[in-house]
């Protein structure tokens, strides 16, 4: 039977010729197949797969030159763009939308031959913390189909986990890329601000959206990394310099040993006990193994999320202005003459409660009378914010926390206060709000049965030192 534990153990597989594309095609649509009641993906690319599949693997038996992901079979969070093929945000107002061009990050992997497998569940417009905002229904836990698998790229993270292709490819605007990782026992990347291009991802808040990576390990997370990084005419937010060979770094570089970790992260009243307790053992472990560790006062943390969500939801009033059944998306069947009324109609269809309310939010907070009080103040916080970074990385390597503050929690247990749904938030969109490369790596289990992870950061566009440092930590999990 086919097995896959790593892009690298699968190419010498297909190079002994033990294994072929094909047969990890076969293998991929048999386990969604299967575990269809996951509700992970929303179209499955068979066909295509099977015949890109079967393309790569005479290329190869002709000896021709093999692309850095040969064969690598990948799934695409539904706000990524792949042209000809359905993109629809996982809402009901882009249900009919085709995709007329593919994203440069898609375009990348697909350069180095890779195969979309399919397109997969997320939150509406990315918006949630459990996929339970999805027009299509809400994804379930592998490991525990009555729990969440976290969001909003939920059905990436359970892709991964439960062996439904080997990457993911989703979008973190303030963790969803991270959240759900941490809540499924995956790797979850999120890389720095302007690293990945973000043309032809489906915009949520634009200042803070990051094409982010799923995998079993930290090495394929680079390698795909590395594969999507890099400047492009289309995005002028990406950064031209140079990307690094992630790949090789990794294998090069020592962990860094300077680990700071904000005071007040640990003391926050939402944190589960037990997480709590195992990360401060993990810390006093780390010191025992020579890192230097040390707490560092974070007053701003309860500014966090406030700031988050009104800077992002008013970025996404702006950006999702473009839905109004005239430039795209669904437009009302009634017969209606006033234009405004033709918008309204049409959006209140197409649109779910939660990015409704996110709209209003951000619609109120850009308002003339409030922007200043609620806008403008949030703009300074985040300056703030990233001035004390800038301090801490002048003096530590990396940052770690808690990635979420609890385990998995029970389908529909958390949706009746969206307050309570942002505070699962609080530890994921500091990284977000100050640009820095973050990610959950999956060191622990909870008594409860499920996994949680650890967050680790460093300092903007040295990822390196964030993968270096966390492929130490799982080496040494699994000693
Ligand atoms: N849970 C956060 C939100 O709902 C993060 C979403 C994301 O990163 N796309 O905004």
């Amino acid at each position: 039977m086919f097995r896959f534990s790593s892009i690298k153990d699968y190419h010498a597989a297909l190079t002994a010729d033990t294994t072929t594309c094909t047969q990890a095609v076969k293998y991929y649509l048999d386990q969604i197949a299967a575990q269809a009641h996951l509700n992970a993906f929303l179209e499955v690319f068979s066909e295509e797969a099977l015949a890109q599949a079967a393309a790569l693997d005479a290329a190869r038996k002709a000896g021709k030159s093999l692309g850095k992901l040969h064969g690598v079979v990948i799934g695409i969070k539904d706000v990524l763009n792949y042209k000809g093929h359905k993109a629809t945000a996982a809402s009901k107002i882009l249900e009919n939308y085709t995709a007329v061009y593919t994203a440069t990050a898609i375009q990348k992997l697909l350069d180095q031959d890779a195969i979309i497998i399919g397109r997969q569940n997320c939150d509406e417009f990315a918006m949630g913390s459990s996929n339970e905002n999805s027009a299509y229904g809400p994804v379930k836990n592998g490991l525990d189909p009555t729990k969440v698998p976290g969001g909003s790229s939920g059905g990436s993270a359970v892709s991964v986990q439960a062996n439904l292709c080997m990457i993911s490819i989703g979008s973190d605007t303030g963790g969803s890329v991270r959240q759900p990782a941490d809540f499924c026992g995956v790797v979850g990347l999120k890389p720095s601000y302007g690293r990945i291009s973000r043309y032809g991802l489906i915009a949520y808040a634009s200042s803070f959206d990051q094409i982010g990576i799923f995998s079993k390990t930290i090495e394929d997370a680079a390698l795909v990394l590395e594969m999507m990084a890099g400047e492009d005419n289309f995005d002028s937010t990406v950064s031209s310099s140079a990307v690094p060979s992630y790949s090789n770094e990794i294998e090069v570089q020592a962990s860094p040993q300077k680990v700071a970790y904000f005071k007040e992260t640990l003391f926050h009243p939402g944190l589960d006990p037990e997480i709590k307790t195992k990360i401060e053992n993990y810390l006093k472990d780390l010191q025992h193994k020579g890192y230097i560790v040390e707490a560092i006062d974070f007053s701003l943390l309860s500014y966090l999320v406030p700031t988050y969500y009104v800077l992002t939801t008013a970025e996404a009033s702006s950006n999702l202005s473009r839905f109004d059944g005239i430039k795209f998306g669904h437009r009302t069947k009634e017969n209606i003459e006033d234009l405004t009324d033709l918008y309204k109609k049409s959006r209140t269809e197409g649109f779910g409660e939660e990015v409704q309310r996110r709209i209003l939010l951000g619609t109120f907070v850009l308002s003339a009378g409030y922007f200043d009080a609620y806008f403008t103040k949030a703009q300074q916080v985040r300056q703030k914010l990233v001035d004390l970074t800038n301090a801490v990385f002048s003096k530590y390597d990396i940052i770690v926390s808690p990635t979420v503050p609890s385990t998995a929690f029970t389908l529909g247990a958390n949706n009746h206060t969206p307050t309570e749904m942002f505070l699962a938030d609080i530890y994921t969109v500091y990284a977000n709000l100050v640009g820095i490369p973050a990610i959950s790596i999956p060191l622990f289990t909870h008594s409860n049965g499920m996994p949680f992870g650890l967050q680790v950061m460093s300092a903007s566009f040295n990822e390196t030192n964030m993968l270096s440092f966390s492929k130490q930590q799982m080496l040494d999990k699994a000693d």
